[in-house]
């Protein structure tokens, strides 16, 4: 059994503008670190389909979906960007990213629940964590992990599943898509206070939200998820794990000022695994979110695909 990885040139399409951190060379970062550590061969590289309107639609309002279309499209054949917010902006191939980037996390959904591999990382962009059901914002146009949870629960019946967010910054869109949903158990850790400015008071019990100050290290983050993430992560019993892999926690990337280096996304990793050996079948469909400084990106992705495809 295989580690699918998923990818598109359509994802590097989509441009926020010169000098805007969430920039297409991150998957090119994250390819060429793929290559260089030579485990690209040992993947199942897969095209990510375009997700349609009504996949979106289970997870984000009709005006929301028609805003991002109408404005990205409305670029077509022409330069620059329209900004949906100070953060976040479509250029003309926006829409076809997002899709792109949804239509991976269904498809790498599927591709695992099917058993034709035996998890799956979605390089994609734009990322997602921070959309919410009825709005884009934080560099993120659709919400791609909480499309494949939706996904796995309505389309292939699932009754439990866990999303873990490792993001420095909160996914807020991922908590407020998901608050009571008891079939959802969220677990995160953030630095506080940053963007976007939530998340200490959780929405609803099926939360494990953990604020970190700036400056924390990864053994403080291991203690924090030993002690917190674990607990809940087994008594809820997921038939399947997401992952909100963002990566910008380490301290080399300048978006934010936590300490976390790769043998700490390895470590993150292997509890990851090793719940979803327990209770899930080893079932892990895993997205990309942050992760600016582009280095760090390529080999944190790199240790965190290694474990996954248990090579390390
Ligand atoms: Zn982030």
């Amino acid at each position: 059994m295989t580690t699918a990885f998923y990818t598109h040139h359509d994802c590097k399409l989509h441009d926020m503008g010169a000098g805007h951190p969430e920039s297409p060379a991150r998957l090119q970062a994250i390819e060429d670190q793929l290559i260089a550590s030579r485990i690209d061969q040992l993947l199942d590289y897969r095209g990510m389909p375009l997700a349609q309107e009504s996949d979106l639609a289970r997870v984000h309002s009709a005006a929301m979906i028609a805003l991002v279309k109408e404005h990205s499209l409305a670029l077509a054949g022409k330069a620059g960007c329209y900004p949906l917010d100070p953060d976040t902006s479509v250029n003309a191939y926006s829409w076809q990213a997002a899709l792109r980037a949804a239509g991976a996390a269904l498809a790498a959904t599927d591709a695992v629940l099917a058993g034709e591999v035996s998890n799956a990382f979605c390089a994609v962009r734009p990322p997602g964590h921070h959309a919410t059901s009825r709005t884009p914002m934080g560099f993120c146009l659709f919400n791609n992990i909480a499309l494949a949870a939706r996904h796995a629960l309505e389309a292939h019946g699932l009754e439990r599943v866990a999303i873990v967010d490792f993001d420095v910054h909160h996914g807020n869109g991922t908590e407020e898509i998901f608050a009571h949903d008891p079939r959802v158990l969220m677990v995160s850790f953030f630095q506080h206070p940053f963007y976007p400015h939530c998340g200490t008071e959780p929405e609803g019990d099926n939360t494990v939200n953990i604020p970190v100050p700036a400056y924390s290290d990864g053994a403080v983050v291991r203690k924090l998820v030993t002690e917190q993430w674990l607990p809940a992560l087994n008594a809820h019993r997921p038939q399947m794990v997401f992952v909100s892999a963002g990566f910008d926690a380490h301290r080399e990337d300048d978006m934010a000022q936590m300490g976390l280096v790769e043998a700490d996304y390895t470590w993150l990793t292997r509890q990851i695994m090793a719940v979803a050996a327990e209770h899930a079948e080893g079932r892990i469909v895993s997205c990309l979110e942050g992760g600016y400084n582009l280095s760090a990106l390529g080999r944190s992705v790199v240790a965190h695909m290694k474990v996954l495809a248990e090579l390390e």
